[in-house]
């Protein structure tokens, strides 16, 4: 699976947002948006007022760059959210915030996509009883995440959900004594982990 592998600071400070990219060091001080949120390059204050493409294409940017997917995937995940009945700008988001690495995410169980990406692909979660090592893994209504019982990561991915402040989305249920995650529901539009306007998003991948 093909993975950024480049600065990750600077695409929070080219987009202008917090994208939490980098766990722990996201809620701290350190995080470069607190201290200088200007774009990156030298000539990040003087690039004047942006087109109408060069908005459709940051949102764009912040929704892949938040999930973590490049653009054939992004691509067909429009797909999918095209044809589904509804707004296909909330589909998209919706179908994104399913995949099983954010969920992890969601609930805590780890401070960034990576980490969440690392736990699955490393095999130390089970959905529905199997052992899923996908993190696009598209998580179903009724569907139960848990991690591998008796498995070495237990500990530290309570200590990831306490550090987090237990975070509870109301689509998910989270049981604390054995960390089994149900998904009660399937997430609607202000439920999505990223801020963006879902309709420059659809106008920039239907131009
Ligand atoms: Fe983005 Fe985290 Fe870096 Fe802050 S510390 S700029 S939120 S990746």
């Amino acid at each position: 699976m093909a993975r950024y592998t480049g600065p990750k600071c600077k695409l929070c400070r080219r987009d202008g947002s917090k994208l939490f990219l980098k766990g722990v060091r996201c809620e701290t001080a350190k995080c470069p948006i607190e201290k200088r949120s200007r774009p990156p390059g030298m000539h990040g204050y003087s690039r004047g007022r942006p087109s109408p493409y060069q908005v459709r294409l940051r949102a764009t940017q912040k929704v892949k760059r938040y999930y973590g997917v490049f653009e054939k995937q992004f691509r067909r995940y429009f797909d999918v959210a095209t044809r589904q009945s509804g707004n296909t700008g909330e589909n998209l988001l919706t179908l994104l915030e399913r995949r099983l690495d954010s969920v992890l995410r969601s609930v805590g169980y780890a401070s960034s996509l990576a980490e969440a990406r690392q736990l699955i692909n490393h095999g130390h979660f089970q959905v529905n009883r199997r052992k899923q090592d996908i993190p696009s893994y598209i998580v179903q209504e009724g569907d139960m995440i848990r991690p591998k019982p008796q498995d070495e990561v237990l500990e530290s991915v309570r200590q990831c959900r306490e550090s987090r402040g237990h975070p509870r989305p109301e689509w998910l249920e989270v049981n604390d004594a054995d960390l089994s995650v149900r998904v009660l529901r399937l997430p609607v539009g202000e439920e999505v982990g990223v801020e963006v306007d879902d309709g420059l998003v659809v106008e920039y991948c239907s131009r």
